[in-house]
Protein backbone atom coordinates (compact mmCIF):
# COMPACT_ATOMS: atom_id res chain seq x y z
CA UNK A 1 0.00 0.00 0.00
CA UNK A 2 1.14 3.22 -0.83
CA UNK A 3 2.29 5.63 1.71
CA UNK A 4 1.91 9.23 2.14
CA UNK A 5 4.91 11.53 3.24
CA UNK A 6 4.88 14.13 6.18
CA UNK A 7 4.29 17.69 4.86
CA UNK A 8 2.94 17.12 1.33
CA UNK A 9 -0.27 18.66 0.20
CA UNK A 10 -2.33 15.68 -1.38
CA UNK A 11 -3.51 15.00 1.87
CA UNK A 12 -6.16 12.80 0.68
CA UNK A 13 -4.32 11.00 -1.31
CA UNK A 14 -5.74 9.64 -4.88
CA UNK A 15 -9.41 9.34 -4.05
CA UNK A 16 -10.18 13.12 -6.19
CA UNK A 17 -7.95 11.65 -8.95
CA UNK A 18 -9.73 7.84 -9.36
CA UNK A 19 -11.21 8.46 -12.93
CA UNK A 20 -8.23 9.77 -13.91
CA UNK A 21 -6.19 6.82 -12.13
CA UNK A 22 -8.49 4.66 -13.51
CA UNK A 23 -7.83 5.84 -17.65
CA UNK A 24 -4.19 5.72 -16.90
CA UNK A 25 -4.89 1.63 -15.16
CA UNK A 26 -6.99 1.00 -18.53
CA UNK A 27 -3.93 2.08 -20.85
CA UNK A 28 -1.77 0.61 -19.24
CA UNK A 29 -3.35 -3.00 -19.50
CA UNK A 30 -3.86 -2.16 -23.15
CA UNK A 31 0.16 -1.86 -23.67
CA UNK A 32 0.30 -4.78 -21.43
CA UNK A 33 -2.11 -6.98 -23.75
CA UNK A 34 -0.32 -6.14 -26.82
CA UNK A 35 2.91 -7.21 -25.40
CA UNK A 36 3.96 -3.33 -25.66
CA UNK A 37 5.58 -3.63 -22.03
CA UNK A 38 6.94 -6.23 -19.86
CA UNK A 39 6.77 -6.75 -16.11
CA UNK A 40 7.26 -3.39 -14.67
CA UNK A 41 8.23 -1.54 -17.42
CA UNK A 42 7.15 1.01 -18.81
CA UNK A 43 5.18 4.16 -17.49
CA UNK A 44 2.01 6.79 -18.14
CA UNK A 45 1.66 9.55 -16.48
CA UNK A 46 -0.93 12.79 -16.76
CA UNK A 47 -0.34 16.46 -16.06
CA UNK A 48 -3.22 16.95 -13.70
CA UNK A 49 -2.89 20.66 -13.30
CA UNK A 50 0.17 23.23 -13.73
CA UNK A 51 1.82 21.57 -10.38
CA UNK A 52 1.35 17.97 -10.33
CA UNK A 53 1.74 14.91 -12.56
CA UNK A 54 -0.49 11.39 -11.85
CA UNK A 55 2.21 8.46 -12.64
CA UNK A 56 2.51 5.19 -12.75
CA UNK A 57 4.33 3.27 -9.98
CA UNK A 58 8.05 2.06 -9.75
CA UNK A 59 8.60 -2.02 -9.41
CA UNK A 60 5.49 -2.95 -10.23
CA UNK A 61 4.01 -4.99 -13.12
CA UNK A 62 1.98 -2.56 -15.45
CA UNK A 63 -0.35 -5.33 -16.36
CA UNK A 64 -1.78 -5.43 -12.84
CA UNK A 65 -1.83 -2.34 -10.70
CA UNK A 66 -4.63 -0.93 -9.43
CA UNK A 67 -5.89 2.75 -9.30
CA UNK A 68 -4.73 2.86 -6.08
CA UNK A 69 -0.94 2.12 -6.60
CA UNK A 70 -0.88 5.18 -9.08
CA UNK A 71 1.84 7.86 -7.32
CA UNK A 72 1.61 12.00 -7.10
CA UNK A 73 4.70 13.94 -8.16
CA UNK A 74 4.88 17.82 -7.87
CA UNK A 75 6.92 19.75 -10.97
CA UNK A 76 9.97 19.36 -8.86
CA UNK A 77 9.93 16.39 -8.34
CA UNK A 78 8.81 16.12 -5.04
CA UNK A 79 6.90 13.13 -4.47
CA UNK A 80 3.21 13.73 -2.80
CA UNK A 81 2.21 10.13 -2.87
CA UNK A 82 3.04 6.57 -3.37
CA UNK A 83 6.31 5.89 -5.43
CA UNK A 84 6.41 6.51 -8.72
CA UNK A 85 8.05 5.49 -11.95
CA UNK A 86 12.28 6.10 -11.72
CA UNK A 87 11.59 7.63 -15.30
CA UNK A 88 9.26 10.68 -13.79
CA UNK A 89 12.26 13.08 -14.63
CA UNK A 90 11.56 12.59 -18.28
CA UNK A 91 7.75 12.97 -17.89
CA UNK A 92 8.36 16.24 -15.86
CA UNK A 93 10.88 17.96 -18.24
CA UNK A 94 8.43 17.05 -21.04
CA UNK A 95 5.06 19.00 -18.87
CA UNK A 96 7.86 21.54 -18.34
CA UNK A 97 8.99 22.20 -22.29
CA UNK A 98 6.01 21.64 -23.70
CA UNK A 99 2.90 23.40 -22.67
CA UNK A 100 0.41 21.36 -24.43
CA UNK A 101 1.59 18.46 -23.14
CA UNK A 102 -1.25 16.82 -20.86
CA UNK A 103 -0.26 12.91 -21.10
CA UNK A 104 2.29 10.95 -21.77
CA UNK A 105 2.77 7.29 -22.71
CA UNK A 106 6.26 5.34 -22.36
CA UNK A 107 6.18 1.31 -23.28
CA UNK A 108 8.69 -0.75 -24.55
CA UNK A 109 7.32 -2.19 -28.03
CA UNK A 110 9.52 -4.77 -29.45
CA UNK A 111 9.48 -3.46 -32.76
CA UNK A 112 10.02 -0.21 -33.04
CA UNK A 113 12.82 -1.04 -30.41
CA UNK A 114 14.02 -3.72 -32.65
CA UNK A 115 15.16 -0.58 -35.32
CA UNK A 116 17.00 0.76 -33.19
CA UNK A 117 19.19 -2.39 -32.40
CA UNK A 118 18.91 -3.35 -36.27
CA UNK A 119 19.47 -0.09 -37.92
CA UNK A 120 21.54 2.52 -35.31
CA UNK A 121 22.36 4.65 -37.96
CA UNK A 122 18.44 5.60 -38.56
CA UNK A 123 17.87 9.08 -37.21
CA UNK A 124 14.73 8.39 -38.12
CA UNK A 125 12.02 5.58 -39.04
CA UNK A 126 11.50 5.96 -43.05
CA UNK A 127 8.71 7.61 -42.88
CA UNK A 128 8.54 8.72 -46.81
CA UNK A 129 7.51 4.50 -47.14
CA UNK A 130 4.10 4.99 -45.27
CA UNK A 131 1.48 7.44 -46.52
CA UNK A 132 -0.75 6.76 -42.97
CA UNK A 133 2.51 8.09 -41.52
CA UNK A 134 3.50 10.71 -43.29
CA UNK A 135 -0.38 12.40 -42.08
CA UNK A 136 -0.90 11.13 -39.06
CA UNK A 137 2.52 11.91 -37.13
CA UNK A 138 4.50 13.89 -39.49
CA UNK A 139 7.51 11.78 -38.89
CA UNK A 140 9.12 9.10 -35.76
CA UNK A 141 12.80 10.17 -34.68
CA UNK A 142 15.17 8.15 -33.41
CA UNK A 143 16.58 9.47 -30.59
CA UNK A 144 19.95 8.60 -29.30
CA UNK A 145 20.47 5.95 -26.37
CA UNK A 146 20.45 7.17 -22.90
CA UNK A 147 20.52 5.82 -19.45
CA UNK A 148 16.89 5.61 -18.14
CA UNK A 149 15.76 7.97 -15.65
CA UNK A 150 18.99 10.38 -15.84
CA UNK A 151 19.06 13.89 -16.55
CA UNK A 152 21.09 13.10 -19.79
CA UNK A 153 17.49 11.20 -20.96
CA UNK A 154 15.78 13.97 -21.03
CA UNK A 155 18.40 15.87 -22.48
CA UNK A 156 18.26 13.83 -25.52
CA UNK A 157 14.34 14.30 -26.14
CA UNK A 158 14.57 17.98 -26.75
CA UNK A 159 14.22 19.32 -29.54
CA UNK A 160 12.41 16.77 -31.72
CA UNK A 161 9.61 16.65 -29.29
CA UNK A 162 8.40 20.32 -29.93
CA UNK A 163 8.36 19.21 -33.45
CA UNK A 164 6.58 15.75 -33.06
CA UNK A 165 4.85 14.11 -30.93
CA UNK A 166 5.82 10.48 -31.51
CA UNK A 167 9.80 9.11 -30.81
CA UNK A 168 11.96 5.83 -30.70
CA UNK A 169 14.03 5.86 -28.16
CA UNK A 170 17.05 3.99 -28.94
CA UNK A 171 17.49 0.07 -27.52
CA UNK A 172 15.13 1.03 -24.94
CA UNK A 173 11.58 2.33 -25.72
CA UNK A 174 8.65 4.49 -27.33
CA UNK A 175 7.64 7.54 -26.17
CA UNK A 176 4.51 9.75 -27.33
CA UNK A 177 2.63 12.52 -25.78
CA UNK A 178 -0.79 14.22 -26.17
CA UNK A 179 -3.27 16.96 -25.36
CA UNK A 180 -5.20 14.05 -24.23
CA UNK A 181 -3.93 10.45 -23.35
CA UNK A 182 -5.67 9.05 -26.12
CA UNK A 183 -3.86 10.98 -28.36
CA UNK A 184 -0.25 9.78 -26.18
CA UNK A 185 -1.78 6.07 -26.89
CA UNK A 186 -2.12 6.50 -30.31
CA UNK A 187 1.07 7.94 -30.64
CA UNK A 188 2.71 4.59 -29.71
CA UNK A 189 0.13 2.42 -32.07
CA UNK A 190 1.35 4.51 -34.45
CA UNK A 191 4.70 4.06 -33.67
CA UNK A 192 4.70 -0.05 -33.74
CA UNK A 193 2.28 -0.27 -36.33
CA UNK A 194 4.55 1.31 -38.84
CA UNK A 195 7.79 -0.68 -37.52
CA UNK A 196 5.48 -3.78 -37.74
CA UNK A 197 4.68 -2.57 -41.20
CA UNK A 198 8.40 -2.20 -42.24
CA UNK A 199 9.95 -4.90 -40.29
CA UNK A 200 7.38 -7.18 -42.69
CA UNK A 201 8.82 -5.48 -45.51
CA UNK A 202 12.09 -6.06 -44.89
CA UNK A 203 11.71 -9.40 -44.64
CA UNK A 204 9.74 -9.55 -48.03
CA UNK A 205 12.80 -8.41 -50.24
CA UNK A 206 13.48 -4.45 -48.84
CA UNK A 207 11.71 -1.17 -47.61
CA UNK A 208 10.79 1.10 -50.32
CA UNK A 209 9.83 4.96 -50.56
CA UNK A 210 6.64 6.63 -52.15
CA UNK A 211 7.78 9.27 -55.40
CA UNK A 212 9.38 12.39 -53.99
CA UNK A 213 6.59 14.62 -55.46
CA UNK A 214 3.80 12.61 -54.09
CA UNK A 215 5.74 12.29 -50.65
CA UNK A 216 5.95 16.58 -50.74
CA UNK A 217 2.14 16.94 -51.75
CA UNK A 218 1.75 14.83 -48.22
CA UNK A 219 3.66 17.10 -46.45
CA UNK A 220 1.74 20.03 -47.33
CA UNK A 221 -1.44 17.59 -46.68
CA UNK A 222 -0.12 17.50 -42.91
CA UNK A 223 0.80 20.83 -42.85
CA UNK A 224 -2.55 21.78 -42.95
CA UNK A 225 -3.60 18.89 -40.82
CA UNK A 226 -1.74 20.59 -37.84
CA UNK A 227 0.88 19.29 -35.25
CA UNK A 228 -1.87 16.45 -33.68
CA UNK A 229 -1.60 12.44 -33.75
CA UNK A 230 -4.42 11.71 -35.67
ZN1 LIG B 1 11.62 2.92 -20.20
Amino acid sequence: MAKKKSGCRASSGLSPHRSEAEHIVEICRRLHQRFWLSSADGNVSIRLDDERILITPTGLHKGFIGWRDLALVDCKGEVLWGRPSSEKLMHLEIYRRLPLARAVVHPHPPHSIAWSVARPDWKELPIDALTELVLAVGRIPIAPYALPGTQQMGDVLFPDLESTRVMILARHGALAWGESLEEAYNGIERIEHASMILAAAHAMGGITCLPADEFARLRVLREKLGPRTL
